[in-house]
């Protein structure tokens, strides 16, 4: 847990309400500020600043990450229709938040290029 980390406190019950999922190792939860009708952010319950600091041993942490977004996408009902997982890195990508995370967004048609 690392100081001062939002995400670190929402691991640990201290901020937000009941997560949407967690486990041993990954916690998801709505996002405070929806860019979709679903957004929901998974992250690494150990803090990894972003995804320039995750190593080698992290991942089978980075693959669980991954199918637990699928489980969630197929659980809130957005698999058959599509969705999309982003992970902001640095000024240039956007993060905003420096506890790794994947957004899942679904439940509307997304454009591409992102902005
Ligand atoms: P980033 O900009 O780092 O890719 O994404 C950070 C995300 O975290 C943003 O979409 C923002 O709305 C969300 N966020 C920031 N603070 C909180 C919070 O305290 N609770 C929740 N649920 N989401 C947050
Ligand atoms: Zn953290």
């Amino acid at each position: 847990m690392s100081q001062n980390c939002i995400f670190c406190k929402i691991v640990a019950g201290k901020s937000g309400g009941p997560p949407l999922y967690q486990d041993e190792h990954v916690t998801a939860f709505k996002d405070i500020n929806p860019q979709a009708p679903l957004h929901v952010l998974v992250i690494p319950n150990k803090h990894i600043v972003s995804l320039n600091e995750a190593e080698a041993e992290d991942r089978v942490l980075l693959g669980h990450l991954f199918l637990t977004a699928a489980k969630l996408a197929q659980q809130e009902g957005v698999a058959a229709s599509g969705y999309r997982l982003v992970t902001n890195t640095g000024p240039n990508g956007g993060q905003s938040v420096f506890h790794l995370h994947l957004h899942l967004l679904g439940g509307r048609r997304l454009t591409w290029p992102p902005g």
